[in-house]
C-alpha cells in the first residue's frame, strides 16, 4: 500500500473511532440525563459508525477480480452495500421521529446540565475532524476524504439543532416558562430528519446505479474522442459506458472500411480496447466492428 493510500486509510479510521467516541459518550450521558436530543445525535453518530464500515467492507468486496459467475466484476457490491445502509438509516431516523412526537404527549423531565458538556465537546471534536479531513483530502486529491470531511461539518449542524434545544429546555425551566421543556424532543426530529435526508441520498443513488445507469454524454465525450482518434476507426456509432459501482464497462461500436480484412479489422478492435482501458475508472470494453457505409 502507497503513502497516499495509507494517509486515505487513516482518515477514514479517524472518522470512524472518532464516531464511535462520540455515539458512546452522547449514548450514556442522553440516557443519564433524560435528553431525548442528545441520545438521538448518539444514534446518529452511531449511524455514522455503521455507514462507514460498510463503505469499507463494500469497496473491499468491489475490488474482488471478476469471476465466471460474475463477469462483469463486483462493482454493485458497493452499490447493495449502499441500499442496505440506506435502510437501516430510514428505520433510525423514523424511530427517533416517532418516539419524539409519543414523548410530547408525556410528562417530560427536565434534561441534566451533563447533557450540554456532551453537546459541546461533540461540536469541538467534530470541527476538529472536519478540519483535519478536510486538510487531508485536499493534500492527497481525495474526493471521497474530502466528502467524509463535509459530512462531519453537517454533523456539526446536528449537534447544534441538540445544543439549541437542550439549551433551551434547561433555560426555559430556570426561567419558569411552561413547554420549554418540549424543545428538547422537537430537536430530536432535527436530528431525525437529518439522518432520513442521509439515506434518501445514499438509497437513491445507489439504487440509480444498480439500474444499469449509463455515463451521460458529456461524461463519455474523452472516451469518445480517443476512439475518433485511432488508425482505422473512420466513425464511431455508439459508445456506452455502463456504470457498476466505482468503475465502468464501455460497450463500443465503431465502423471501418468494408475492405479490410478481418484481421486488419480485429487488429484495430484491440486497438481501440487497448486505448480506452488507459482510462483509470474504464474495467472492460467490448468492441464491436461495423462495415463504414455513406448512408448511416
Ligand atoms: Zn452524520
Amino acid at each position: 500500500m502507497g503513502e497516499r493510500d495509507k494517509k486515505v486509510q487513516f482518515g477514514a479510521w479517524i472518522g470512524i473511532i472518532g464516531n464511535l467516541m462520540l455515539a458512546v459518550i452522547k449514548g450514556i450521558t442522553g440516557i443519564a440525563a433524560d435528553s431525548r436530543a442528545l441520545v438521538a445525535d448518539a444514534l446518529h453518530s452511531a449511524s455514522d459508525v455503521v455507514s462507514s464500515i460498510a463503505v469499507l467492507v463494500g469497496v473491499r468486496a468491489a475490488q474482488q477480480p471478476p469471476d465466471d459467475d460474475h463477469p462483469y466484476g463486483h462493482g454493485k457490491a458497493e452499490t447493495v452495500t449502499a441500499i442496505i445502509v440506506a435502510v437501516l438509516l430510514f428505520v433510525v431516523g423514523f424511530e427517533i421521529a416517532v418516539g419524539a412526537v409519543q414523548s410530547m404527549f408525556t410528562e417530560l423531565s427536565v434534561p441534566g446540565v451533563w447533557a450540554l458538556y456532551a453537546i459541546v465537546f461533540s461540536i469541538v471534536l467534530k470541527e476538529m475532524m472536519f478540519r483535519y479531513k478536510l486538510f487531508l483530502g485536499k493534500k492527497y486529491h481525495s474526493e471521497a476524504l474530502k466528502a467524509d470531511a463535509w459530512h462531519h461539518r453537517s454533523d456539526v449542524f446536528s449537534s447544534v439543532a441538540v445544543l439549541i434545544g437542550v439549551g433551551a429546555a434547561l433555560g426555559g425551566a430556570a426561567l419558569n416558562i411552561p413547554g420549554a421543556v418540549y424543545m428538547d424532543p422537537a430537536a430530536s426530529i432535527v436530528v431525525a430528519f437529518l439522518i432520513l435526508r442521509m439515506g434518501w441520498k445514499l438509497g437513491s443513488e445507489a439504487v440509480h446505479i444498480s439500474l444499469d445507469h449509463v455515463l451521460h454524454e458529456e461524461e463519455t465525450t474523452s472516451l469518445w474522442r480517443k476512439a475518433e482518434e485511432i488508425n482505422g476507426v473512420m466513425q464511431v456509432d455508439e459508445l456506452l459506458a455502463r456504470e457498476l459501482g466505482h468503475y465502468v464497462i464501455v460497450d463500443i461500436k465503431v465502423s471501418v472500411d468494408p475492405l479490410i480484412t478481418v484481421e486488419e479489422g480485429h487488429a484495430i478492435g484491440k486497438k481501440v480496447k487497448q486505448e480506452l482501458m488507459t482510462f483509470t475508472f474504464v474495467e472492460d470494453v467490448r468492441v464491436h466492428i461495423n462495415p463504414y457505409s455513406e448512408e448511416e
